[in-house]
Parts: structure tokens; sequence; C-alpha cells
């Protein structure tokens, strides 16, 4: 629509518009499209259909003088009787006594109230003498403007300009997915008649939202893969092959399938934007391995990222072992490296001595400097912030990036949200697997868990305790946990040997406690927060996790994962006393299901897109009506729709489709013009 500011208009007085303005509304097209937050609906409701103590409408007619008692003071009643459809009903309205004149035998009166129990009784919150008056209001919830006075400034300038509005989707399209114009779907937002007109307009809505959203992210993976800009990368295969040969163990069918589409990525000319899939313990390592070692294969340097320092080490240790035999140069770069080796590493990695460097955040500095950088791999990349994000971008927006999660993302982010990255899965576990046996207990089956722990030590191995946040403060958070570790100690004297590990410990005494779990000089860990162990302890095979419940579903599975490395049986125990049913049920679930997809699903509706990314794509979903969780059925079907629309091309061309092709395009180019 052309712009045209609600100042210039001679029904619109200038306070109104200014008003107006303050909310974000200075155009007519703003206006028409800020559409309502709820609808009232006084739809008439017949006498026989009301429900009791439910919130209804119902028209009537007056049969008495009305009464009003407490007329002067705060709480005024007034009451009448009305022939509701036959039937006598005593009414009774708070506050409404300055209407009493109006009250008499034979007026008609819509009232929005509640029934008692018997009918006999009607308490009314809302009265209206109007026949015809609209069944339905729109809440347009405007500070500083009435609805009514919205509404009628809506129907003015509906009138005046409806012509202008321009459809964005192709008649074909609107006819296939059974859609209204959306000129009239704007009438029926704001100035609707019928919850079938709201219906009807909301879904319209939703369909333009979600399919202008799929398009967009189409569009950009389109534009990748079909005008790529981005390097091939030559690697050397016959080289791959024997590096794989030389595993300690035969890779698992997804782990290959995975490599063959990281490489086949990293051959064609356009930037892998890829995401590596898989569970704690499914091996993804090994598979970030192989994508670094085919980059250095063709002269290349790769670099991998990880959200914290503990797992850059553990990364560090890994590749170093991968890589012992292959003469691949591998450095580690965090915040707690000195400046002097920081500075002879930015030397080495300038003149590429340097092929692979691991680390933190630390490595994406503006002063790190890589000689040829071919391949970033980022770790659980939805820990980082933003402005981490940013800058691994800017590193050189071309260069081919994958990312890993552990994370299980559910189909409907991963074909939103996600949708321009290329998702590699691995699903099923090295074979020698075995899915954790979970159970979740009272505190006061506390003794059946000792007993578990005392058996599984007895056999050699070993077990978590996390004690998770219970209060806010850090140090209530120690005392707990230093409670339970020294409640462990004397239970276990003389059996075995506790230790415990927490954020306010020196590096040094981290790194002392892990070094003794690790080689099972400890045989309990007590923890506060998982991500202090996130290591590798293939002995370990329980964890514990009390206070369960401060938890979500998806933290609570990876959990579960850390025990799961081994050919052992993994146990694990969920201790919760509480009484909050929507805990219980989340516990009963992660109790029940294994299946990291399954959970991660239902995750997703309790908590919500923004939530389950974090800082990272809260923001990213830009809808008014649409609804990413609840509107899943809408977002498959138009998926389909913009598969078909990009595949084939020339639609780009047919003048149907122009302002959609707009739309998107413009989209890519602002995003392009950030890359840049
Ligand atoms: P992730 O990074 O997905 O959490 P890792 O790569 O750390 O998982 O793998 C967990 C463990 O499984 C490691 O000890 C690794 O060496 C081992 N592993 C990986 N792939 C296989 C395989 N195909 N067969 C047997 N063990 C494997
Ligand atoms: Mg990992």
């Amino acid at each position: 629509m052309k712009e045209v500011l609600l100042s210039e208009l001679e029904y619109i007085t200038p306070k109104a518009a200014a008003t107006l303005k303050k909310s974000g509304i200075a155009t007519v097209e703003d206006l028409l499209f800020s559409f309502p937050t709820k609808f009232d609906d006084y739809t008439i409701v017949k006498y026989d259909d009301a429900i009791p103590n439910t919130t209804v409408t119902v028209g009537g007619v007056v049969q008495n003088k009305a009464t009003v008692t407490n007329a002067r003071t705060k709480l005024s009643i007034m009451s009448f009787f009305v022939d509701i459809d036959g039937a006598k009903v005593r009414c009774t309205i708070f506050n409404r006594h300055f209407l009493k004149s109006k009250i008499n035998y034979g007026v008609y009166v819509r009232l929005t109230g509640k029934f008692n129990d018997l009918k006999k009784g009607f308490t009314a919150s809302e009265i209206s003498f109007n026949e015809f008056s609209n069944n339905i209001n729109p809440v347009f919830n405007i500070k500083g403007l009435s609805d009514e006075k919205i509404l009628e400034l809506k129907e003015k300038v509906y009138d005046d300009f409806f012509t202008e509005i321009e459809e964005t989707l192709p008649k074909e399209l609107m006819q296939k997915l059974n859609l209204i114009p959306l000129k009239r779907a704007i009438k029926y937002i704001n100035i609707p008649e019928s919850n079938e007109e709201i219906s009807k307009a909301i879904r319209r809505i939703k369909y333009e939202e979600l399919l202008t959203y799929q398009l967009k992210i189409k569009y950009l993976l389109y534009m990748r893969k079909c005008h790529p800009q981005g390097v091939s990368i030559n690697y050397n295969r016959e080289k791959i092959d024997e590096f794989i040969h030389l595993l300690p163990f035969e890779l698992t069918i997804d782990q290959k399938r995975s490599i063959e589409e990281i490489l086949n990525d990293l051959k064609a000319p356009y930037k892998m934007n890829r995401l590596l899939q898989g569970e704690v313990g499914s091996g993804k390592t090994v598979v970030a391995a192989i994508a670094l070692y085919a980059v250095i294969t063709a002269g290349y340097q790769g670099a991998i990222m990880v959200p914290t320092e503990v797992l850059a080490n553990q990364h560090y240790a890994t590749f170093k072992y991968f890589f012992g035999k292959e003469g691949v140069n591998v450095a580690l770069l965090t915040s707690s490296v000195n400046p002097k080796d920081r500075i002879a590493i930015l030397a080495k990695l300038k003149n590429r001595e340097i092929d692979i460097l691991i680390g933190t955040h630390a490595l994406f500095q503006k002063d790190v400097e890589f000689g040829k950088l071919g391949l970033v791999i980022t770790d659980e990349e939805h820990r980082f912030g933003v402005r981490q994000r940013v800058s691994i971008v800017g590193k050189g927006y071309l260069i081919d990036h994958l990312k890993m999660s552990a994370t299980p993302i559910p189909r409907t982010l991963a074909i939103s949200v996600l949708g321009e990255s290329d998702i590699s899965m691995i699903k099923t576990l090295p074979s020698n697997r075995k899915e954790a046996i979970t159970r979740y207990l009272k505190y006061s089956d506390r003794r059946e868990v000792f007993d578990h722990m005392r058996k599984e030590i007895e056999n050699g191995h070993q077990v978590y305790v996390i004690v998770p946040m219970i209060e806010e403060s850090e140090a209530i958070d120690l005392i707990n946990a230093t409670e339970v570790y020294e409640r462990m100690v004397k239970y276990y004297e003389g059996f075995c040997t506790v230790g415990l590990i927490h954020s306010r410990l020196k590096k040094e005494e981290k790194d002392q406690v892990m070094k003794d779990f690790n080689d099972n000089k400890i045989q309990i860990l007590v923890s506060t927060s998982v991500i202090e162990v996130g290591v590798n302890v293939i002995n370990a095979t329980t964890m514990v996790i009390l206070n369960a419940d401060r938890f979500g579903i998806a933290q609570l599975h990876q959990m579960r994962g850390r025990v799961r490395r081994s050919e052992f049986q993994p146990y694990c125990f969920l201790i919760s006393d509480t009484t909050n049913q929507p805990s219980i049920d989340r516990l009963k679930l992660v109790e029940e299901n294994s299946d990291g997809f399954v959970l991660a699903e239902e995750d997703l509706i309790i908590r919500g897109p923004g939530d389950f990314f974090g800082e990272k794509q809260s923001g990213m979903v830009p809808f008014k009506m649409a609804n990413l969780v609840t509107d899943r059925d809408i977002l498959e079907e138009v998926n389909v729709v913009a598969d078909e629309i990009i595949d084939n091309e020339k639609l780009f061309n047919d003048p149907g489709y122009n302002k959609l092709y707009e739309i998107v395009d413009t989209n890519y180019k602002n995003n392009k013009e950030m890359l840049d």
C-alpha cells in the first residue's frame, strides 16, 4: 500500500493520531494490519443452551422497574426480573444504578454474565439495550483509545483504503489452500460480524505468515546452493579412507552417512551450513575429526569451537589421540592460555603451522587470524551468545560451517527456525550401548538408590550425583551440595571415595577432581551442575539427579546420556518430592521415554520455541498470529507448498507470484547485506 499517514486524515483528530503513533501505529497500513488481541463474543445464547456458571450473553424483556440498594455507597446492587426465552429470571447487576430509569417493563435488554446453578438468577457484568448491536467486539488494547473508537476508525479507514490492499498470494494458491483474499481477511479480522469470519481471517493470516516465513528460509537455501559463493575443497579421499580405517572401531551407518553428506558439502562450491545432530555419546566427535582431516588433506586449516573450557580440553585430548600418527598439528586456545603462548599460537596459525585449532569463544577474537581457514565447527552452538555467533560469521561468511548439537531439535523447529541448515542425523548409537534404566523416586525411597550405588561400585563402576540449583544464591547451592557430599562421605565411609566439584573451585582443583574420577580414585562424584562434569568417563554407569523437577526434559535426557558411554547397563535415578503436577508429568515422561526426539517435541510444547534455543533464536519468530507450536499442521502444509514454489524457479517470473517474490528477495538482500 502506498504510505498514508493517519494524521493526514480529516476524521482522525491530531490527538487520536498522536495516541496511535505512541502504539506504533502511524500509517493507514499500520492501522489495518494491527490486529485485535482477542474477541469478546456477545452472540446471544438461548436460555436452554446456557450453561450455569459460565459467561454467556442472553437477551430478554424486562418485567418490572429495577430496584436499587446501596446507591450511594461504593457497591450498588440493582435487580429486576427479565423474561429470557419464556423463563422468568431475577437479574442482578452491580454499580449500574445510573441506568435505573431505563429499566422498565417491556424494555429489551442484552445481558452478559452467569446463571446460577438453578438458572433462576443471573448475575450480569454487562448490560446493553440495543437489539442490533455487534455480537462480537474485537479487543485492540491500544493505550488511550477505547475499543469502540478504534473499531469506528478502522471501519472508516477500511472503507476508504481497502482497494489499495495488495494481494500477496497468487489466486491458484488461495484456491488450493482454501484461503480468502487478503482484503477480505483484513476486514474480517478488524471488523468481524461472526465467528466464522474471524476464523477465516485468522486462517488466511496464519497461512500467509508461515508461508512467507518458509519461503524466505528456502530462498536463502536456494540462493546458497544454486547461486553458490564459496570454496570447493578438494580433499584427498584416499587419505580420508585410510584415516577412517585406522580408527579403533567401525563407524555406525549414521556416522558414515553423515560423513558422506559433509564431504559432499565440502567439495561443493557452496558454503556448507549443516547441523549434525546426535545424542550425547552418539559419536559426533569422530565425525568432526574426519571432516577436519578432510580439509587438511586439501591444504586448509580447521577450527572447532566449544562452549566450555572443560569440553575444549577434552576435545584437545581426543584429537591429539586421533591425529597422533597423522602429523597433524593440533593447538588449543582458551582464555586461560597465557599471553606469551597465545602470541606464539597466533603466529603459527597465521603461517599455517597449526592445522586444527580447538577452543572456546577465545578463538574468534579479532586478532585470531587463520592462514587458510576451510572449515569451522561449533559444538552445542545454541549455547553461544548472539555476539559470539556474529563474530564467527565475521571470520568469513563463506567458510563452510558445521554445527553439532546433542539437543534433539523437534521437527517443527528443524523445518522452520533451522530450515536454512541441512541436517545430518546420528540416530543409532554405537551398537554396544544400552538404554538407561530410569527410575523416578521420592526421597523416602533413597535407601533403594544408596543400595544400588553400592552394588554398582562393588562391580567396579562409578556414580554421578547432581545437586541442582535450588536457591537463587550460589552460596546456598554450594551448601546443599556440600551437605549431600558430607552425608555420602559418612554413609560410604570405608567403602568408597566421594568427590565434590562445583563452580567455585579453582581450575586446577576441578581438573584434579575430574582426573581422580577419571582414574577411578573417586567412585562417587557430587556436582552442582552437569556442565562441570562434561567429560567422557566410560566407567560411570549411574546418574542420580536430586530435585530432578528443577530440570527441563531435554536437560534430564542429556544428563542421562552421560552414563551411556559403554557396553555396561546404565541407570538413572530422578529423585523429587515435588507435588506440582506438570513437574510430575515431566519426570514420568522422562522415566518412560528414551527417544530424545519424542522428548524434544514434548519439551517444545511445554516451553515454546523461544525458550528452546535460548538467547540466539528468541525473537526469530516474527508472527502476529501464527504459532510454531500450535500451528504445526499449517507449518507442515506450507512447507510442502514452499518447496514446490522454490523448486519451480519459473514461478519467480510469474506475475501472480510477484508480490511473494518481492517479499522473499528483499529479505534475502537484507540478509546478505548484513553478512557482507
Ligand atoms: P558425542 O560427541 O556425540 O557426545 P563422542 O564422539 O564423544 O560422542 O563419542 C562417545 C564415545 O563413543 C567415544 O568414546 C567414542 O570414541 C566412541 N565411539 C564413537 N563412535 C563409535 C563407534 N562407531 N563405535 C564404537 N564407539 C564409538
Ligand atoms: Mg560431543
